[in-house]
């Protein structure tokens, strides 16, 4: 199935040449690395927002989840079950957000697709819910018919 994007080169999964996750997966620039397998790699976030915030980062350079293969994204999410695990049993971590920001209106800073695991404790103050909308059932039930 063809995919559409303006990035050729990380449309195939290539290196992109000014992409930061390119090259810290490349080695170029150096991370603290500390989980690898065949398709991602998990180092912890240079401004953790908690102690251990780890990113999981593909090997392969994908923007959103939408643009990765499905076995990319399946993949993606193996090594995210995998460094939390390693967390939950190095750091004693038995609660995370896990976060996933998709294009610049959401967040994402960096072009390369890549998930936040940040370790929670009770009381830590952080809050990542989002506001409650009230909407109205028209609203609602024009979504859906969109959306089937
Ligand atoms: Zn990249």
């Amino acid at each position: 199935m063809p995919r559409k994007g303006t990035e050729n080169e990380g449309d195939r999964g290539n290196p992109v040449p000014d992409c930061i996750f390119c090259k810290i997966v490349a080695g170029t620039i150096p991370s603290r690395k500390f989980y690898e397998d065949d398709a991602v790699i998990g180092f912890l976030d240079i401004n953790p927002a908690a102690p251990g915030h780890t990113l999981v980062v593909p090997k392969q350079h994908f923007k959103l989840i939408v643009d990765g293969t499905e076995e990319q994204v399946q993949k993606a999410f193996i090594g995210v079950r995998n460094v939390a695990g390693r967390l939950r049993s190095k750091l004693g971590c038995n609660a995370f957000n896990i976060l996933v920001n998709q294009g610049r209106e959401a967040g994402q800073a960096i072009e390369h697709f890549h998930v936040h695991i940040i370790p929670r404790v009770e009381g830590d103050g952080m809050r990542v819910n989002p506001p409650d909308r009230k909407m109205k059932d028209p609203e609602m039930d024009q979504i859906l018919s969109k959306l089937r």
